[in-house]
């Protein structure tokens, strides 16, 4: 396979998960007599351009299912995050009633709310139905398409350029990186602005986060080589900030490299000299990740058998991608695991894909009283121990294992 920014041949594993299902595909109660469509997980790094991405391709079509179960309103830590950027970019790029705000994977609407509230117009694109169909109940303006150069071409031939480009989470899940972003530089306006929010590679390989690895997922992103990937398609990186999301992300501002005027900010000089010292342009750097992974999945598995051998019961809390990779990298089965808990009801009474570990409400919780809880997204640990307080009146306690397994 050949790199999806820079066509080299690659040749380095970063590491390998094993094969799994799409990490959203929960399985219905009619469909566990089918069989589920697996695909190998396995990450390269490319020893020319230093991105790091899955090997196989899965067809887009084929992950986002029209019952894609992801809403991002679901998470009321993710709202303020967005409530916060809004606030933060309305006022730093003086946004009015006479710009236009786009957001890209614009979801159910979750930030363009926000924008929307200020009298700044907008419209979101989104290729997801489900999500679109909220979004557009809030009453904005949903283009239900994948971005890229395409769309961009005909969005920007209808007059309909931005001054502000969002696009939080997405830059990662894009098969290709090149059309993606070469989509932005059609669609901003001379002097518009955007801002992409990504997982940085670096806290990945930092704090073991080999669950924030699923097929949806096709890159993970240094600052490095996002940089040299603007470059290539016409965007040129202004300013970088480190942000908490997702166990610590980038958000990064870019401008259009030919007519930019906002002076380069000595942060991302900065930012460069630490991916370096850090060892990003160096293959070694990304070997021994494999141990890294499968050193927390034996204390997963340890975990597990320890306490079913001791007469204690645990279950799982939030059924996202993070746990669908967790569960079946470590191959867990509903015999150790006997639920996962979500507050989405469209995934309740499914099954975790490949796992098929059942996913109930709270109120099971409630009627169990188990005595561990595994909390799978630890990036919103915070906000779900708060939510779940009520499990230390029968003694309960969480458990989180990344970066390293913590009982609290
Ligand atoms: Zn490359």
């Amino acid at each position: 396979m050949k790199c999806r920014h820079c066509s080299s041949e690659l040749k380095h594993t970063f590491v390998d998960l094993g094969i799994s299902p799409p990490s959203n595909s929960y399985v219905s109660k009619d469909a566990l007599k089918e069989a589920e469509k697996c695909y190998p997980l396995k990450v390269m790094v490319c020893d020319h351009c230093w991105l790091v991405q899955t090997e196989d391709f899965v067809q887009v079509d084929a992950m986002f299912a029209s019952d894609y179960a992801y809403f991002s309103s679901y998470s009321t830590s993710w709202l303020d995050h967005a409530k916060n950027y809004v606030e933060k970019v309305s006022s730093k790029f003086y946004l009015n009633s006479n710009s236009i705000v786009v957001e890209i994977a614009a979801n159910d609407g979750y930030l363009l709310q926000y924008i929307k509230d200020k009298n700044i117009p907008c419209y979101g694109i989104e290729p997801t139905h489900g999500t679109a169909q909220v979004a557009r109940e809030k009453g904005i303006e949903i283009v239900e398409e994948f971005f890229g150069v395409n769309i961009a071409r005909s969005l920007a031939k209808q007059g309909r350029q931005a001054d502000l480009m969002i696009a939080n989470n997405v830059l990662a899940h894009v098969p290709d990186i090149n059309d993606f972003v070469k989509g932005f530089s059609i669609l901003l306006k001379s002097n518009g602005i955007a801002t992409f929010e990504f997982p940085h590679l670096l806290n990945l390989m930092n704090n073991n986060q080999f669950d924030t690895i699923y097929h949806e997922h096709y890159s993970y992103l240094s600052f490095t080589a996002v940089c040299n990937i603007f470059d290539f398609n016409g965007l040129a990186v202004f300013d970088v900030e480190q942000i908490p999301t997702h166990g610590g992300s980038l958000r990064v501002y870019a401008q259009l490299s030919d007519s930019g005027s906002y002076k380069v900010n000595t942060n991302v000089l900065d930012l460069k000299k630490k991916e370096n010292l850090a060892g990003i342009n160096r293959i070694n750097t990304y070997q021994g990740f494999q141990k890294q992974a499968e050193d927390i999945k034996n204390n997963f598995l340890s975990f597990l058998n320890k306490t079913k051998n001791d007469g204690h019961s645990v279950v799982g809390y939030g059924a996202a991608a993070k746990g669908s990779t967790f569960l079946n990298f470590s191959g867990v089965r509903a015999d150790l695991l006997p639920y996962v808990v979500d507050k989405s009801i469209a995934k309740q009474d499914k099954f975790m894909p490949g796992s098929r570990v059942p996913i109930m409400s709270e109120a099971q919780l409630k009627k169990d009283k188990p005595d561990y809880i595994v909390i799978f997204p630890w990036n919103i640990q915070d906000e779900i121990i708060q939510q779940l307080t009520y499990i230390r009146e029968w003694g309960g306690k969480f458990v989180i294992f990344i970066p390293s397994m913590r009982v609290i």
